[in-house]
C-alpha cells in the first residue's frame, strides 16, 4: 500500500517527495502533526537496515527533520519512531518513520 503511495498510484496528502523518499500525512493521526516518511523502494522494516543503502536511511531522517520544520514543530519538539514487527505493533510492512508533534506526546503510542 505504501509502494502505491510512493509511486502515485494511491492518493495521499504528500508533503514531500524526492527520488528516494516520500512523506505524507497519516490517515489515522495520533498527534496534531502525524506524518509518515517512507523510502520509495520497498523495505519491509528496519530489520532490513543492514542490507540497505545507508544514504536511503539517512535521507528518511533528514526528510523527517525538514518536514517537522515546515510543519512548524521544530522548536516545540517532536518524535520520530519506527515500529518493527508484531510486538511493536507494526501495522504496514513497508518501512515507515512516524513523525509526531504539535502537542505533548505520551511515552507510548496507543
Ligand atoms: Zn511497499
Amino acid at each position: 500500500m505504501f509502494c502505491e503511495i510512493a509511486s502515485g498510484r494511491q492518493p495521499a496528502r504528500i508533503v514531500y517527495q524526492d527520488d528516494l523518499v516520500t512523506a505524507f500525512w497519516d490517515i489515522h493521526p495520533q498527534a496534531r502533526v502525524h506524518i509518515l516518511v517512507i523510502p520509495n523502494q520497498h523495505l519491509t522494516s528496519l530489520r532490513e537496515a543492514e542490507e540497505t543503502d545507508p544514504v536511503l536511511l539517512g535521507r528518511c531522517l533528514q526528510v523527517a527533520a525538514r518536514v517537522a520544520r515546515e510543519a512548524g514543530i521544530a522548536e516545540s519538539g517532536y518524535r520520530v519512531l519506527t515500529n518493527v514487527g508484531p510486538d511493536a505493533g507494526q501495522s504496514v510492512y513497508h518501512l515507515h518513520f512516524h513523525l509526531l508533534g504539535g502537542n505533548r506526546l505520551r511515552m507510548a503510542l496507543g
